[in-house]
């Protein structure tokens, strides 16, 4: 083998040859992740046992190496995005999954597939219910390092409250593990919480003990259909107050059930032309099902211009389309979009759609909103075609006036999916420059050459400034 004139590469090599790919093809396919923007690294490795992480690590320390972290990919920040070069570490091989029944937790490497968390306690009864909409993709470490979200968290939470402890390594390579498999642990910082949601800037996570629940029996899914955005907005908070706890909550506005009706061929109500519609699921044991359905229904009735109640797993899943078709439907609106995930108080939700018709008039760009109303969590999804200047421009706009409004309204720039690249333009309207400098501050610490994910979160990235490239992802396949 003729090794290169890079020091760092060469030792790299030196130690690691048959993990580490330079070829020009496997380079181009982890210069991007869900964002689409590509920034090359200089090698991939594929790690098979943790502790090589932490040699790569090492020498990547020693010759200041920027290191990227990546699961899956399916990031819609940038944050797998190799922005500085350097190298990549896949922890898809990490994949252990063990499950101990009688304690409910399970021991998963990094790079376990959440669907395959979840399929393993369900084979012993129990449940590990954080659910991105991209749980057949991504990774538990990627999960960890985002603090995802999903679906469900409206009755189960987020991924951070399934964790009881972390192992993975320093910036410097040496092993660590923060706090350990047990139901309680108050000794010594927390720095466990810290590390979750931290977008691989603070360490690299290599296996993680979950809490795992009891499998809720059954589940109950209704569609509700609403002629008037607001009032369906308004109507989650009246539902909540009934003492329902749904275990999914989802609000579609008129617009993204539009694409997801033209995709599916026909329309979710016979007596609703145009609707929103509010995807409501309540889960546990049959007669608790049975009890929260009965409230449901009496809500719908009440509320809402038009109900439906899936009389089974075929019919739900058939309610469930809207949902799941809506995201990529929405490309018929323009080529390019704008992802965002803010989160505003349950109250203001009906505010923020004011603000958003506000925007869509001003800006004459198409903005589609769905999400976890339950949580005020809402995707906001501001589409524009790349080519068309004034388009892109306006599009920009929107989005500056949208995370402002966002902050005034005492809510979140990301809940579920982090800064990473495309919000880092934003993280000032955030936090006051105090705050900023304490985060950086502790980065400092954890890393004092700033090798882990460099230039994520803090340093400001203009995604419509780059040309997003082409690419069809497994998660792209099914739209
Ligand atoms: C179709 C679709 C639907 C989605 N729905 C949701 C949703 O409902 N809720 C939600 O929260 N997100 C959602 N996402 C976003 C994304 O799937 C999540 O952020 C997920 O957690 C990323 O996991 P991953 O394995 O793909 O991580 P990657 O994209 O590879 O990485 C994400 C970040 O984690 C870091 N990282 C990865 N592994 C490690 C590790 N072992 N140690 C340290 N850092 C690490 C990376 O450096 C990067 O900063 C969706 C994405 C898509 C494409």
């Amino acid at each position: 083998m003729l090794l290169p004139p890079d020091p760092a590469m060469r030792e790299l090599l030196d130690r690691f040859q048959s993990i580490v790919k330079t070829d020009p093809e496997i380079l181009h396919l982890y210069s991007f992740d869900g964002l689409r923007i590509p920034h090359k690294p200089a090698a991939v490795v594929f790690p098979e046992k943790p502790e090589q992480i932490g040699t790569v690590l090492k020498i990547a320390n020693k010759y200041k190496i920027p290191i990227t972290t990546r699961g899956a990919g399916s990031t819609l920040t940038g944050g797998a995005t190799p922005i500085k070069g350097g190298w990549v570490i896949d922890t898809k091989k990490l994949n252990r999954i063990e499950i101990d029944k009688e304690l409910r937790i399970a021991t998963v490497g990094c790079g376990a597939i959440v669907a395959n968390i979840q399929d393993e306690a369900k084979s012993h009864g129990l449940f590990y219910p954080p659910d991105p909409s991209s749980y057949q993709h991504c990774t538990i470490g990627g999960n960890i390092a985002c603090n995802a979200g999903g679906l469900r968290c409206v009755k189960y939470g987020v991924t951070r409250d399934y964790i009881l402890s972390l192992k993975g390594y320093l910036a410097s390579g040496e092993f660590v593990e923060w706090a350990k498999p047990v139901r309680k642990f108050a000794t010594g910082y927390n720095i466990r919480d810290l590390w979750i949601g931290s977008e691989g800037t603070l360490g690299v996570v290599t296996e993680a003990s979950l809490k795992l629940i009891p499998h809720p029996e059954t589940r109950k899914t209704l569609l509700c259909g609403f002629d008037n955005e607001a009032r369906a907005l308004t109507s989650v908070l009246d539902l909540l107050s009934t003492g329902v706890t749904p275990s999914i909550l989802e609000f579609v506005d008129k617009l993204s059930v539009k694409g997801a009706q033209k995709t599916v061929g026909g329309s979710f109500f016979d007596e609703l032309e145009d609707p929103a519609v509010v995807l409501l699921e309540v889960d546990g044991d049959v007669a608790q099902v049975e009890r929260q359905l009965q409230i449901a229904r009496d809500w719908a009735e009440k509320y809402s211009d038009a109900f439906t109640v899936a009389a089974n797993e075929i019919e739900a899943e058939h309610l469930w389309t809207v949902r799941r078709k809506c995201s990529g439907a929405m490309y018929a609106l323009g080529d390019t979009k704008l992802n965002e995930d803010i989160v505003v108080p349950l109250s203001k939700m009906p505010v923020l759609l004011e603000t958003i018709d506000t925007l869509r008039e001003q800006s004459r760009v198409p903005i589609a909103v769905f999400g976890h109303a339950g949580d005020g969590n809402l995707h906001v999804n501001i589409m524009y075609n790349h080519q068309d200047t004034d388009m892109t421009e306006n599009a920009k706009g929107a989005l500056d006036s949208l995370m402002k409004k966002v902050v005034e309204l005492n809510g979140a720039i990301s809940g579920e999916h982090g800064i990473g690249l495309a919000k880092s333009h934003y993280i000032g309207l955030q936090f006051n420059a105090q705050t900023l400098q304490l985060m950086q501050s502790i980065k400092q610490v954890f890393d004092p050459n700033n090798i882990l994910n460099p230039g994520k979160i803090f340093e400001a990235y203009s995604p419509w400034d780059h040309l997003k490239i082409e690419h069809k992802f497994p998660w792209d396949k099914a739209k």
